[in-house]
């Protein structure tokens, strides 16, 4: 049997499409490997938010390059994702010993690039489309990463045009899929046993706005995923803040299996910084959103991202960051010093570039209040009892201990000496730190 090693970077979107790709090999005879010297087939599935992340993949190319050379001439090698749709043919270029190169359009053109590759042609695919490939997902079954958790995407790409993303160019226009087609990958994975379903999109609230023969959003395809048989939990991510409806709110609300948590990025807290980033709201109408949603859904975690450093971005500008993170109480954000990319309107403004020390002092403030506000919300849980599902078990300094999440994504670790994964289990908030809370089971 051939092996294929598969290296993914960056989001869950690309950990989705890696999951996809190995159904589709295993299903013409390849057997996945975790050890990249032992594979015929080497791929990675590249990410361009960062130069970083791009350059890290070119690396690996480059050793994978060495190795065909000096000792392994029959292997193939192969790179996916953003960058290779952004780089296309520019990839041979740079890495002439790469065999094929598979943009983010058509990820199930796989099949057929392995045919040809083995033929010995070099195949670059990576033409964009404006339609989703739910017709031939039906025909591969994919090869999930064993966890509690399944990702399955339902919209691809992104019509926003934030002057600093790179996304609409390395993932298109905003395409929906088919509800009948989630549903089935969601019934399939509960199946296989998984306890929580996670809806992916860079935007997942504008879900079905492109549909032209029906009118189906997000909230319908909640209320039909919820109707499904069993005891499982429903997640959604990402939100754009004023994509968030009423209706969605109330009916995230009302379903028992969708859980109280809203990952809604601001970017800035600044509203003059939030117009350069082409953000379509200014710091008040995405207080009064939060606000609104916390009002509705009792006990909920909103989190949020961050940038830190955007051109231009003042001191003060800054601030107002660090004091929308108190203002509205965001539990967690996930943050990042600015990184211009290639194509994109920021990039250009170079006079306006922050200077890369007082970026990363800014990014370290950042954090810090990001970790202040962390602290507080998981305080809020202290004694309270609360439902998590089990994501792991394990042996920490000597102690058996099982590692859950509440349905408001907190983190709960509690000993136990057997392993309870996948199990829902009602515990005691006894303690918190930074970025967990500390629990015991309830009998
Ligand atoms: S909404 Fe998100 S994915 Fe779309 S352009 Fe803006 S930052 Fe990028």
């Amino acid at each position: 049997m051939p092996k294929v090693y598969i290296e993914t970077m960056g989001c869950q979107m690309n950990k989705s499409d890696t999951e996809r790709m190995l159904g589709m090999l295993e299903h013409f005879g390849y057997e996945e490997t975790k050890e990249p010297k032992e594979a015929d087939l080497l791929m990675v599935n590249t990410c361009s938010i960062r130069q970083l992340s791009e350059d890290k993949a070119f690396s690996l190319l480059g050793l994978w390059g060495k190795w065909k050379k000096e000792s392994r001439p029959h292997i193939k090698i192969g790179i996916c994702g953003c960058v290779a749709q952004q780089k296309a043919e520019e990839v041979f270029k740079r890495a002439h010993y790469v065999d094929f190169v598979l943009g983010t359009h058509k990820i199930y053109s796989l099949p057929e690039i392995i045919k040809r590759i083995n033929n010995g042609e070099k195949v670059c695919e990576c033409a964009e489309t404006n339609q989703t490939e739910d017709e031939k997902a039906k025909e591969y079954s994919i090869d999930r990463v064993k966890a509690v958790n399944a990702w399955i995407p339902i919209t691809e790409g992104c019509n926003n045009f934030c002057t600093y993303c790179i996304v609409p160019y390395t993932r298109g226009r905003e395409r929906s899929r088919q509800p009948e087609l989630i549903l089935k990958e969601a019934k399939d994975a509960l199946k296989q046993g998984f306890k929580e379903i996670t809806l992916l999109g860079q935007n997942v609230d504008s879900y079905g706005k492109d549909f032209k023969d029906k009118s189906y959003r997000l909230a319908d395809l909640l209320k039909e995923l919820n109707a499904i048989e069993g005891n499982f939990r429903i997640r959604f991510v990402t939100s754009y803040p004023t994509d968030i409806t009423d209706e969605l709110i109330q009916t995230a609300k009302d379903l028992d299996k969708v859980c109280e948590y809203f990952h809604i990025p601001m970017q800035s807290g600044n509203s003059e910084v939030l117009k350069k980033m082409n953000r379509r709201y200014d710091r008040e109408t995405y207080g009064k959103i939060v606000a609104k949603i916390r009002t509705m859904v009792p006990d909920v975690t909103i989190t949020s991202d961050f940038i830190a450093g955007f051109p231009g971005e003042t001191e003060e500008q800054f601030r107002d960051t660090l004091s929308a993170i108190d203002e509205f109480e965001l539990d967690y954000s996930n943050t990042a010093a600015y990184s211009p990319r290639e194509k994109t309107v920021a990039a250009k403004w170079v006079d306006k570039f922050i200077p890369e020390d007082e970026k990363i002092e800014r990014l370290a403030r950042l954090n810090e209040k990001v970790r202040e506000n962390c602290l507080k919300s998981n305080k809020k849980y202290v004694g309270r009892e609360m439902e998590i599902l089990v994501e792991s078990f394990e042996n920490h300094k000597g102690k058996n201990i099982i590692t859950g999440r509440t349905r408001n994504n907190k983190l709960v670790h509690v000993p136990c000496e057997t392993d309870r994964t996948g199990e829902f289990l009602n515990v005691k908030i006894t303690g918190c730190k930074t970025w967990y809370l500390n629990g015991e089971i309830v009998d």
